[in-house]
C-alpha cells in the first residue's frame, strides 16, 4: 500500500482485487519548530553512547550534566516515534551518578522514567546501561551487524535542561563502521543539536552502509543504504529519489533545507515501515518486495519525505511542546498523517512514478477499505486520531471498531482537494491549502489548531464557507457522497459485487508486530476448527509469517487448505486446518462517467496534477506569497 500505507492496511482482508504491497508508514516524532527560545550561550549536555557490546545489545550512556541545580531529574521519553506508550524504560537494567570528583550521588526513582540525584550543584557524572534490539525505523537496535537508533529511546535527559544545547558522542565504534545522522558533526565521532527534540528527530546509522549523494532543486542529499547490494541498485534508487525531490520541492515552492538524509535498510526478513524527521527520513523494506520493482520504494519515501512539510513544520499545536511522559492526544492525524498519503499520490503522478490508472485504482483500494470496516459509521477521522495510542491493541483494530486515519485522512485530503477546487471555481487546490498552511503556520512558528486550523487555511483560499464539510466529515461520520465530489472531474463510483474466496477471518499487524487474528467470521469453517481473536499466528501454509503473508492469504482460492500454526496464551501453540469458503464482497471502483465532458477532463487534469485550474490572484488575500507553480526559488532554510 504505497500510496497510502496505515496499520489497518495490514488487514488481510480476503480479496482478489487488492493485492498492494505492504509498506507501513510510519507516524511522527519529536518537534522541529521548537517553540523553546534558543538558549542562551549554555554549557552544552554531553551523552557518551559507548557501543562497547554488540553482541549483548547493550549501550553504556554517559550525560555529563554542567554545573547548576543542586536536585536534578532525569526523564526518559515513554514513547517515540510511533503514537504508543512503550515504555523505553523497561529495558534500562541500573542508572547511577557521581559528583566531578567521583564521588557517588544518590539516585532516586521517581516513577518508571524517572529518576532525581541529589549533590549536582558541581555538576554530575549520571551513567546508565540499557539494551536495545528493537529493528526498524521506530526502533533502537544495537548488533554485531549495525546500529540504528531513534535517539529518544536511549537518551535520558534533564528536566530542567532540555532546551539547551546538547553533545553526542559514539565511543567503542567497531573497526571499519562509519556513522550517518543528519545531526551537526563536531568531529570524528561527536555530533551536536541546539536541543533535545532536534537531537532525538536525528536518526544515526552506525555500520558498514553504502553513502551515495546528488544535488538537486539547490540542497544537497545523502543516501545510506545498509542491506545485501545484490538485492537493489542505487543508481536507480538515486534516480527515482531525484524525481520525488523535484516533484514535492516544485510543488510546495519550497525547500526548507540546505540537506536532507535517506536511510534505508532492505532486510531479508519481515519488514516494513518509513519513519519522518525534519532533516532525514528512515525507512526499511523487505529485500524481495524491492528487487521485484521500485513501488513500494517510491511510494514510502514520497510520503516521508513530505512529512518534511506536514507534521514536521506544518504541525497542530496539540503535538507541541512534545510531551516525553505520557500520550500526546491529537484530533489531527487525519490530516498530518492522511493528507500525508494524499500528497504522496499527487508526488508520484507529478513525478511520473505513477499514472492515472493505478493511481484511480489504488484510491477506489483506499474507499473499498474505508466502506468495509462499519466503524466508519462510529468513528469520525478525530476520533481515530485520538485513539490512536489504542492501536497496538488487537481488539482496537478490529473493523467494528476501528477506522484508519491513515485511510481515511488520505481520502478527506482528496475530497478537500476537490471540494476546494469546486467552491473557489478552479482557483485554488490542495497545494494551495498546503502552501497557505506553510506560510502562514511553519514559515512564522506557529502550530495549527488540528482540525479548525486545517479549515482556516481551506476557507482562506477558496474563499467560502467549509464548515459542513468538516462537521460532516471530519469531526462526524456521516457516508462521504463520493459521486458528488468526483463528477466534476468526470468520474463516478461504482459498487461490485462479487463472490470470492473466504478464509474465514480477518488478520492484522500492529506496524512491524507479530500477526494477531483480529476477526472470526461466526460459523465458518475458521471457527469450526478452533481459530480464536487475539491468537498469534506463526506459520501460514508451513511458512513462518512474514511480509508475503498478505499476499499467501490473498492467493488462496475457494475450496483450499489452509494450515495456520497459532499460538494463545490459553490454548498454547496448535496447527490448525480448515477449507477456504466462498463470500460475497462489495468493491468499490472509481470510473468515468458516461459522458465526460470537455470541462471534467480539463478539471481531472489539473486535479491528477495536483494543481489548481489557474493560479490564484497573488492580491488575493488568501493567496501566499510566491505560490505560482514555478520552480523552487527559494534557498532559505525554515529556522
Ligand atoms: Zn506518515
Amino acid at each position: 500500500m504505497n500510496s497510502s500505507a496505515a496499520v489497518f492496511k495490514e488487514t488481510l482482508q480476503r480479496s482478489r482485487r487488492i493485492a498492494a504491497a505492504a509498506v507501513f508508514l510510519a507516524l511522527s516524532t519529536a518537534l522541529t519548530q521548537s517553540s523553546f527560545a534558543q538558549a542562551a550561550p549554555a554549557q552544552s549536555i554531553a551523552y557518551s553512547v559507548d557501543l562497547a557490546s554488540p553482541e549483548q545489545h547493550l549501550v553504556n550512556v554517559q550525560i555529563i550534566l554542567p554545573a547548576g541545580a543542586a536536585q536534578r531529574e532525569l526523564q526518559l521519553p515513554v514513547w517515540n516515534a510511533l503514537y504508543q506508550i512503550r515504555d523505553f524504560a523497561q529495558y534500562v537494567n541500573w542508572v547511577r551518578a557521581k559528583n566531578r570528583s567521583g564521588d557517588p550521588l544518590p539516585v532516586h526513582e521517581l516513577d518508571k522514567s524517572r529518576w532525581q540525584i541529589q549533590g549536582a550543584e558541581g555538576g554530575a557524572i549520571v551513567e546508565y546501561q540499557i539494551y536495545v534490539d528493537a529493528p526498524g525505523p521506530f526502533g533502537a537496535q544495537l548488533n554485531s551487524h549495525h546500529a540504528f537508533f531513534n535517539l529518544a529511546e536511549i537518551l535520558i535527559y534533564p528536566v530542567d535542561a532540555r532546551t539547551g544545547p546538547f553533545k553526542v558522542r559514539f565511543g567503542h565504534v567497531p573497526e571499519g563502521w562509519c556513522i550517518a545522522t543528519p545531526l551537526t558533526q563536531a568531529s570524528d565521532a561527536e555530533f551536536s543539536a541546539a536541543n533535545y527534540d532536534r537531537l532525538v528527530d536525528s536518526p544515526v546509522e552506525i555500520g558498514t552502509f553504502v553513502e551515495s549523494d546528488f544535488d538537486e532543486a539547490g540542497a544537497h542529499f545523502r543516501v545510506i543504504v545498509d542491506a545485501d547490494p545484490a538485492d537493489y541498485d542505487m543508481a536507480k534508487i538515486v534516480a527515482a529519489l531525484h524525481k520525488i525531490v523535484l516533484a514535492a520541492t516544485t510543488w510546495m515552492n519550497d525547500r526548507p533545507f540546505d540537506t536532507y538524509t535517506f536511510i534505508y535498510h532492505f532486510p531479508r526478513g519481515p519488514a516494513g515501515g518509513g519513519m519522518e524527521h525534519a532533516y532525514a527520513t528512515a525507512i526499511d523494506l523487505n529485500a524481495d518486495s524491492i528487487k521485484q520493482s521500485l513501488n513500494a520504494l517510491t511510494g514510502v519515501t514520497s510520503h516521508e519525505f513530505f512529512h518534511l512539510w506536514n507534521v514536521k513544520r506544518i504541525r497542530p499545536q496539540t503535538l507541541e511542546p512534545v510531551d516525553y511522559t505520557k500520550e500526546n492526544y491529537t484530533r489531527a492525524l487525519w490530516f498530518s498523517e492522511g493528507v500525508t498519503s494524499t500528497a504522496e499520490g499527487i508526488i508520484e503522478l507529478r513525478a511520473g512514478l505513477l499514472d492515472e490508472k493505478h493511481y484511480l485504482d489504488q484510491l477506489s483500494e483506499e474507499i473499498t477499505e474505508l466502506e468495509r470496516r462499519p466503524a466508519h459509521l462510529t468513528q469520525s477521522a478525530e476520533e481515530s486520531s485520538l485513539d490512536a495510542w489504542l492501536e497496538g491493541n488487537p481488539y482496537y483494530r478490529r473493523p467494528e471498531r476501528s477506522i484508519s486515519y491513515y485511510n481515511k485522512g488520505e481520502l478527506l485530503g482528496v475530497m478537500l482537494d476537490l471540494k476546494v477546487r469546486e467552491a473557489s471555481h478552479g482557483q485554488a487546490s490542495l497545494r494551495e491549502v498546503l502552501q497557505w498552511m506553510n506560510a502562514n503556520y511553519a514559515k512564522k512558528d506557529r502550530f495549527f489548531n488540528d482540525s479548525e486550523g486545517v479549515r482556516e487555511a481551506a476557507e482562506a483560499v477558496s474563499h467560502a464557507g467549509l464548515a459542513s464539510f468538516f462537521a460532516k466529515y471530519v469531526a462526524g461520520t456521516e457516508e462521504i457522497p463520493w459521486d458528488d465530489f468526483f463528477r466534476q472531474v468526470g468520474l463516478r463510483v461504482d459498487t461490485i459485487s462479487n463472490n470470492i474466496p473466504d478464509a474465514g477471518f480477518i488478520a492484522s499487524r500492529n506496524f512491524d508486530g507479530p500477526m494477531s487474528v483480529a476477526a472470526v467470521t461466526p460459523g465458518s469453517d475458521a471457527e469450526r476448527a478452533g481459530l480464536q481473536v487475539g491468537d498469534t499466528i506463526i506459520e501460514l501454509q508451513g511458512k513462518p509469517v512474514g511480509q508475503e503473508s498478505r499476499q499467501t492469504l490473498i492467493e488462496l482460492n475457494s475450496g483450499d487448505t489452509l494450515i495456520v500454526k497459532v499460538r494463545s496464551r490459553r490454548a498454547g501453540e496448535r496447527e490448525l486446518k480448515w477449507k477456504v469458503g466462498t463470500r460475497q464482497e462489495i468493491s468499490y471502483e472509481l470510473r468515468d462517467l458516461d459522458q465526460v465532458t470537455p470541462a471534467q477532463r480539463e478539471r481531472r487534469t489539473a486535479w491528477l496534477k495536483g494543481e489548481a485550474q489557474s493560479a490564484p490572484d497573488a492580491s488575493s488575500p488568501g493567496a501566499p506569497a510566491g505560490s505560482a507553480p514555478d520552480p523552487v526559488t527559494s534557498g532559505v532554510s525554515h529556522k
